[in-house]
């Protein structure tokens, strides 16, 4: 596995396997990896030539009192992890080569994002635009894989790829969970002992209001008392940041359950905000 920190060598790396026609997958992360970033490198071998994990914690979507320097970090770990789940480059740039100077020009999502985590935390989707703008233009990937956990970002970037036309598929994969139950995520090292087993209880809210809608519930306010009722019932340790029931991927709010639906939850600890969603199959 090749370690590549500066554009232009990830970018020699990228012609020279566009000559040899090889299809590239792309997978972006911040790093930290676990099962959950394995399964979109596991999707992205099987369908391409070429593997290529970004690793770049970034800094222009985090809001100003949020966890950028708290990001949990750990370059040699991701570098064995990567390497033994046989990615061909991790391209772990530095912030100052991605963002030498302040932008001319940036991204900004114009819709999808006046809901859910882009209500409460502004300006986050326009940084996650960017830094995807930049990197899909450095690693011209065929194919990048995204996690349905982070159910609103693919449905944001599924959107501009579609409206600026990049010449990719976006392939979206099941969220990987823990044996209870609970999201895989880099975030989960700072939760304590008992707000980790409390933190069980997300799913199972997302459970309970599918058991609801698989019952013959379609109203949406109900849906959403329903998994909220749950919630209060048993985060005690945490803040409730939201729950929705929206339609997806266009994350619009609907009186009754029509198509395709998205539960989606928030819940901030001390020092890591949860974020799970399920989604509801229209029928
Ligand atoms: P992150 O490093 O948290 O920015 O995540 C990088 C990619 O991995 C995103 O597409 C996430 O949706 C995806 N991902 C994170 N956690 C999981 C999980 N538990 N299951 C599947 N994909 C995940």
């Amino acid at each position: 596995m090749k370690v590549i920190t500066s554009i232009s060598d990830m970018q020699e790396s990228v012609d020279a396997e566009l000559r040899l026609n090889h299809t590239i997958g792309f997978v972006p992360t911040m790093g930290y990896l676990h099962e959950g970033h394995l399964s979109l490198v596991d999707q992205a071998k099987k369908e391409n030539d070429f593997v290529v994990v970004s690793l770049f914690v970034n800094p222009l979507q985090f809001g100003p009192n949020e966890d950028f320097d708290q990001y949990p970090r750990d370059f040699n770990r991701d570098r064995k992890v990567a390497e033994d789940a046989g990615v061909d480059v991790l391209f772990c740039p530095q912030a100052v080569e991605m963002y030498p100077r302040t932008p001319v020009v940036s991204v900004s999502v114009d819709q999808r994002t006046n809901v859910l985590c882009g209500q409460s935390r502004p300006g986050h989707f326009n940084g996650v635009a960017t830094v995807l703008t930049k990197l899909f233009h450095i690693v011209v990937p065929n194919r990048v894989y995204f996690g349905r956990k982070d159910a609103q970002q693919a449905a944001v970037i599924e959107g501009m790829v579609e409206d600026f036309n990049f010449r990719l598929d976006i392939v979206t994969c099941p969220t990987v969970r823990e044996t209870d139950g609970v999201a895989l995520s880099s975030r989960n090292i700072h939760l304590s002992q008992t707000e980790r087993e409390e933190a069980r209880n997300l799913y199972q809210s997302l459970q309970y209001g599918e058991r609801f809608y698989n019952a013959g519930e379609t109203n949406v306010q109900q849906l959403q008392t329903k998994v909220l009722e749950f919630l209060e019932k048993n985060i005690h340790e945490g803040v409730i940041d939201y729950v929705d029931v929206l339609s997806y991927p266009d994350l619009t709010k609907k009186q009754t359950c029509t198509g395709d639906m998205i539960i989606a939850i928030a819940v901030q600890y001390k020092k890591a905000r949860l974020i799970d969603n399920i989604i509801l199959i229209g029928k």
